[in-house]
């Protein structure tokens, strides 16, 4: 592989909001700059986002313009430098006249003196992407993950009506809207998303990635398997220069390895939910871990749909040896999903898809038990005792996040619930269980619904579970 110094990547997005006759335009650009080049750019990341937001007011009842960022951890204190050469204007026949701002990180305020008016806010956007994950990530990958880190302004009163993203073809493009692509051209769907869609857009440096298509049981996956990185210095211009480049890691081995978990997943998952819910499925292998202050790892994946039928699923390279492939390929295939007002929401949509990930991933009840014996230990080392911890109906919310915090429930949802799930099961018959576990999929996929009665229903089928019996192993989750 010829050494290059970072080449130039770009990206034009446009975007439109509207609220009856009012309604903004965002564009943005996104480039891959020279390393070097930060004469008047603070800039650590490759991919920067230059952003135009363009705002036309008809009949604006109020005397400032108030545009909001509703997620960044370090905004306040980092503003300048992930909302670099700010700049609002006012065209006035046809001029731009540069207008007086208020900007504290989280809000804009804009004085608007005259009620028809278009206004036009520009900034270069860098992502605080690298300062939540570990490692060179940002070299391939560049989230905006709206949920994580506002990237764009927002007014609730002024919902999105179309975005359009132009990604040039050294990139790969994936979002969490569902998008037509014409040419370079993505004209996102977001007019049948809420005012706060969380838009997220997450872009690969193709230079970086091999791309291999699997097919099974009509499913089509697409893996982008991480070529890695090398970080190295040369002289250029008579002083040491940093170079990055692709790595070579991918082996026939290795590739030997991801098919076969791929295809094994699959066939196991399509006997369960059919193929009425999925066409096609991209795993996008990536560095994604983080060191916390008490010097754990926390490693993340996730899994969003892109259009119909279009599962992305993101996982950090460990994720093949663990269950946490299965674990998203579930979510991949499980299309009902129960209301997060429902105290049962998180048993059902991340407990339970772990305990039937394991099933997939170990295909035992001995294995599974060897995973928990592992674990076990780790949750004791931090404090927790598996029987006080909180009961899974009461999590409200999936606390874990970047900055570490939210282990207690965390533990509850992906490691208490599926452990008690198993020690059920070992009693009842493990056979069964999961036998009975596969049917309740299937059944509740196929009548898209999901509830506690639903899951009673099939999990004590052909069991002898009192009703006292299953009563204190709900209440012990
Ligand atoms: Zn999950």
């Amino acid at each position: 592989m010829k050494k290059t110094i970072i080449s130039v990547l770009a990206a034009i997005i446009t975007f439109t909001f509207g609220y009856s006759q009012t309604f903004s335009d965002i564009s943005v650009r996104a480039t891959l700059e020279e390393a070097g080049d930060t004469t008047h750019k603070m800039q650590i990341y490759p991919l920067l986002f230059y952003v135009n937001h363009r705002i036309e007011l008809e009949n604006y009842d109020s005397d400032t313009l108030v545009l909001t960022l509703k997620k960044g951890d370090y905004n306040k204190m980092f503003k300048d430098f992930f909302f670099q050469e700010l700049e609002v204007s006012l065209e006035k026949e046809g001029t731009p006249v540069v207008l007086e701002y208020f900007f504290d990180g989280e809000q804009l305020k804009i004085p608007i003196e005259i009620k028809n008016s278009v206004v036009n806010v520009s900034y270069l956007f860098q992502s605080d992407f690298g300062m939540k994950n570990s490692s060179t990530t940002v070299l391939y990958l560049t989230p905006f993950m709206n949920e994580w880190h506002s990237w764009y302004f927002v007014n609730d009163d002024i919902p999105i009506k179309s975005l359009t993203v132009n990604v040039p073809d050294n990139l790969t493009f994936y979002s969490n809207v569902s998008s037509v692509k014409k040419g370079n051209i993505y004209e996102l769907d977001v007019e049948n998303t809420t005012a706060d869609p969380n838009i997220s857009l997450y872009f690969l440096d193709n230079e970086y990635y091999e791309k291999k298509t699997f097919e099974n049981s009509g499913v089509k996956c697409n893996v982008q398997l991480l070529k890695g990185v090398i970080v190295d210095t040369i002289q250029h211009n008579m002083k040491d220069s940093i170079i990055v480049y692709p790595d070579n890691r991918i082996t026939t081995d290795y590739e030997k390895k991801v098919k076969e978990t791929v295809n094994n997943s699959l066939k196991h998952l399509v006997s369960i939910f059919g193929v009425e819910n999925i066409d096609e499925i991209n795993i996008v292998e990536a560095s994604l871990s983080l060191e916390l202050d008490n010097d754990s790892i926390y490693t993340w994946g996730r899994q969003f749909n892109m259009n119909d039928k279009q599962s992305v699923i993101l996982i950090d390279t460990s994720y093949w040896d663990k269950n946490s492939v299965q674990h998203e390929l579930v979510h991949s295939f499980d299309a009902v999903s129960v209301p997060k007002t429902d105290s049962s929401h998180y048993f059902f949509s991340e407990s339970l898809v772990e305990y039937l990930s394991l099933t997939i991933k170990y295909g035992s009840e001995d294995k599974i038990d060897s995973v928990f014996q592992k674990i076990l230990p780790k949750i004791d080392k931090m404090g927790y005792e598996i029987d006080s911890l909180p009961s899974i109906f009461t999590a409200t919310e999936n606390l874990l996040n970047l900055a570490g915090i939210g282990n207690e429930i965390n533990i509850v949802i992906y490691q208490k619930v599926p452990l008690l799930l198993h020690n059920f099961a070992k009693e009842v018959g493990y056979e069964r269980f999961v036998m009975n576990l596969c049917k309740f999929y299937h059944i509740a996929n196929s009548e898209k619904m999901m509830n506690m009665q639903l899951f009673e229903k099939y999990m004590r089928q052909g069991i002898a579970i009192s009703d006292e019996k299953w009563r204190l192993f709900i209440k012990s989750l």
